[in-house]
C-alpha cells in the first residue's frame, strides 16, 4: 500500500510528502521538475520523473509501487499566467487531471485528494465562506480547478471512486523543521515577497491595493500555516481508507489578516521596518477571502497547530534565508 503524490517536489506537495512518510507512509512522488526541486523530496520516497497527465506511466507507478491512494498537487498555480495562458491552463491542470483519474480508474484506485482553491467561489458568496456556497471562479486557473471538481463528482457517481476535494485558502510558512519551503524563485504571495524584500533580494513591496472596503483599505486572507494543509491531507487520506464519500472541504483557520498586518508582523519579527509602496489593485484579487472550516473541523477532526501568523512568518523567513544561502 502506497500514496502517488503528483507535485510533490512543489511547495505543498513536498510537505504532505514529508507529513507522510514521517508517519511511516509509502511515497511515490510523481513530479515533471517543472517548477518543482528535487531536492525537496524527502529521501525516504520514490521518485519518479514524469508527467500526472501521462496516462501510461501512471498506471505503471500504480502498479509497481501497489498504490491505493493519489494525492493530486501537481499543476499549474499562477493566476495573471492563465489569464495570457488559458489553454495551456486546460491542458496542464484540467486535461492531465483527467487522464490521471482514467488512470486511477482503470487501475482500481480509488482514494484521491484534489488540490483545489478557494477562488472557485463566487465573490459575492457569503463570508466566511462555506462549502456549498455559490461557485463562479473568474480566472482560467480556478476554472481549471473547478472543472477538475465536477469531473471527480461525475467519475464518483459512475465508477468505484472516492475523490475528496481540499480547497486552500493562503497557504504559507515552511516545514518547522526545515526541511522544505516555498522555493519557486517566481512566487508573486505576500508572504513569500515580504520575506524576499526583508532580506533584500527584491527591492520593495508593493502592497496592491490601499482602497478596498475592508477595516485598513488593504486585501484581508485566511493565511494557513502549509504544515497543517499537510495534516489535512493525511486525514483526508484516513477518512477515504475509512469509507467516508466523496466532499469537497475549505482549508482555513476562519480568520483573516490584511496587507497592513502581514507587514506588521514581519516587521515585528524582524525588528525593523520593510521597504513598502503603496500601489493600485491587483486586478481580479476580491477584498476579503475568509473560509469557515466547521465541516473540516466536524468531520475530519483536523486540528490546526499553527494557527499563529507571528510563527507562519517567522518560519516563511528562516525558510528564505537557509533557501538563498
Ligand atoms: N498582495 C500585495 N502585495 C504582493 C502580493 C500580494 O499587496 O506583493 C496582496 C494581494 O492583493 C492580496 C493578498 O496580498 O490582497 C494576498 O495575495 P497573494 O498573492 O499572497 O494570494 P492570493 O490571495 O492572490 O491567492
Amino acid at each position: 500500500m502506497s500514496v502517488l503524490v503528483t507535485g510533490g517536489a512543489g511547495y505543498i506537495g513536498s510537505h504532505t510528502t514529508y507529513a507522510l512518510v514521517d508517519r511511516g507512509e509509502d511515497v511515490v512522488v510523481l513530479d515533471n521538475l517543472s517548477t518543482g526541486t528535487r531536492a525537496l523530496v524527502s529521501e525516504k520516497a520514490a521518485f519518479v520523473e514524469g508527467e500526472a497527465g501521462d496516462e501510461a506511466l501512471v498506471r505503471r507507478v500504480i502498479a509497481a509501487h501497489g498504490v491505493d491512494a493519489v494525492i493530486h498537487f501537481a499543476g499549474s498555480i499562477v493566476v495573471p499566467e492563465s489569464v495570457a495562458k488559458p489553454l495551456a491552463y486546460y491542458a496542464n491542470n484540467t486535461v492531465a487531471s483527467r487522464s490521471l483519474m482514467e488512470a486511477c480508474v482503470e487501475s482500481g484506485v480509488r482514494h484521491f485528494i484534489f488540490s483545489s482553491t478557494a477562488t472557485v467561489y463566487d465573490e459575492n458568496a457569503r463570508q466566511p465562506l462555506r462549502e456549498d456556497e455559490p461557485k463562479n471562479p473568474i480566472s482560467p486557473y480556478a476554472r481549471s480547478k473547478l472543472m477538475t471538481e465536477w469531473m471527480l463528482e461525475d467519475a464518483a457517481r459512475a465508477h468505484d471512486f472516492k475523490p475528496m476535494v481540499l480547497r486552500y485558502f493562503n497557504v504559507a510558512g515552511a516545514d518547522p523543521k526545515g526541511r522544505t519551503g516555498q522555493s519557486s524563485p517566481r512566487a508573486t504571495h505576500l508572504i513569500k515577497r515580504a520575506a524576499q524584500a526583508a532580506l533584500g533580494r527584491v527591492p520593495h513591496l508593493d502592497i496592491f491595493g490601499t482602497d478596498y472596503p475592508t477595516p485598513d483599505g488593504t486585501g484581508v486572507r485566511d493565511y494557513i500555516h502549509v504544515s497543517d494543509l499537510a495534516e489535512a491531507h493525511l486525514l483526508a487520506l484516513d477518512a477515504l481508507r475509512a469509507g467516508a464519500g466523496p466532499t469537497a472541504y475549505n482549508c482555513g483557520y476562519g480568520h483573516g489578516a490584511s496587507v497592513r498586518e502581514v507587514i506588521a508582523t514581519v516587521e515585528q519579527v524582524l525588528g525593523r521596518k520593510l521597504p513598502v509602496r503603496e500601489g493600485p489593485r491587483r486586478p481580479g484579487d476580491p477584498p476579503t477571502l475568509i473560509s469557515d472550516p466547521t465541516r473540516i473541523k466536524t468531520v475530519l477532526k483536523w486540528q490546526p497547530r499553527h494557527d499563529d501568523l507571528t510563527e507562519i512568518v517567522r518560519s516563511a523567513l528562516e525558510w528564505e534565508r537557509r533557501f538563498n544561502a
